[in-house]
């Protein structure tokens, strides 16, 4: 017996993005430059928030006589955070040396048909006519008045 795929939103929504990037990017090279452009963004957001993090600890520590409002992270805050977040990093980093070797990779021209053939199997586009003219027919939906009269 083969058990139903979950339907809570979150598991939704995966599907949706899981199917629109499948859609979105069919070739096994717009598969590598989605995948290598996520992880350096990833990087770039994550290196970029523990410099921010580190400039506010290092002011916190200056200003120790200062007001703390509820705004702002108390130091053990920060500290917890950098420390997530460097973690995180070291992942993104290792992640990245096995994506340069998937993205050395290349296929040739009928590996990539392939793929685009395939794709459009695992994620039909919900806007392609065939279908919009499948629910039109389901439906009955009289969409243009004008032409019954002609
Ligand atoms: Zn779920």
């Amino acid at each position: 017996m083969t058990q139903e795929p979950c339907q809570c939103s979150d598991c939704q929504k995966f599907y949706r993005q899981h199917d629109r990037f499948i859609r979105e990017f069919p070739t096994f090279k717009q598969q590598q430059e989605l995948n290598w452009a996520s992880i350096q963004s990833f990087r770039t957001l994550c290196i970029k928030v523990t410099e921010e993090l580190q400039k506010q600890l290092s002011e916190v520590h200056s200003n120790e006589n200062l007001v703390v409002d509820d705004k702002h992270m108390s130091d053990i805050e920060i500290t917890e955070a950098l420390d997530e977040i460097e973690n995180v990093n070291a992942y993104l980093h290792s992640i990245e040396a096995l994506m340069e070797r998937i993205f050395d990779t290349r296929v040739s021209k009928e590996v990539e048909l392939k793929f685009k053939e395939i794709s459009k199997e695992l994620a039909p586009d919900p806007l392609n006519l065939d279908r919009l003219i499948l629910n039109r027919l389901f439906h009955q939906t009289p969409d243009f008045p004008d032409k019954k009269k002609s």
